[in-house]
């Protein structure tokens, strides 16, 4: 499996980066090597001294598809988690400003958190108005909401399946809002769709 990442989807992010409002979806790959493995810690990697969390909701892949056209993105994602698109942002910087892939600090060992459980599409009211967010250490970090993505799950499905298969299992991350921060050892991270945690993690 392959997580497919989306970098700039909100707009406040994109300001708080001092990014550029990008014309279409900024996408990168994380592979399987980079997710957590459950019930394992959250490792700080040792190339990097300023590691930053960024809470994404997650797309679970149900069907094998190719250049989807958007009215049909739906069928191709059935459940929807929360993750964390873990970045090495001083490495990111000079990449960045080298004009050089982000590999290094998008898709390094670790740097994916998903949640165990992913809640089915069904169960949503609205899936272009979920709310999620993020606590450190009990303390409210980062809010976000899908009405808030500059391009929703269904754009975002098609968008990516003209450049690669989407596979059963695949993942695709959907971009952070603001409210991205700097990891210490010993936080524990904990996430929310709605009221529901997702997932809770220890930083070492
Ligand atoms: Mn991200």
């Amino acid at each position: 499996m392959k997580i497919i990442c989306i970098g700039r989807n909100y707009a406040r992010h994109i300001e708080e980066l001092q990014n550029e409002r990008p014309e279409e979806p900024v996408i990168f790959i994380k592979p399987d090597t980079a997710l957590v493995p459950k019930g394992n810690p959250l490792f700080l990697p040792d190339f990097s001294n300023n590691v930053h969390y960024e809470t994404e909701l997650v797309l679970k892949i149900g069907r094998t598809g190719k250049a989807i056209p958007p009215h049909k993105a739906r069928e191709y994602y059935r459940s929807i988690g929360l993750g964390l698109d873990i970045t090495a942002r001083d490495l990111q910087k000079k990449l960045k400003e080298k004009g050089l892939p982000w590999e290094k600090a998008k898709a390094f060992d670790f740097s994916a958190v998903v949640s165990r459980e992913f809640i089915p599409v069904s169960d949503f009211k609205d899936i272009n108005n979920i709310d999620f967010s993020l606590q450190i250490n009990g303390k409210t970090v980062q809010e976000g909401s899908s009405s808030r993505m500059l391009w929703k799950f269904d754009e975002l499905v098609s968008y990516i399946s003209r450049f690669f298969t989407l596979r059963v299992g695949d993942l695709i991350f959907t971009g952070t809002p603001e409210g991205v921060g700097r990891l210490e050892r010993d936080m524990i991270l904990e996430g929310f769709i709605g009221d529901k945690s997702m997932f809770k993690i220890r930083v070492k």
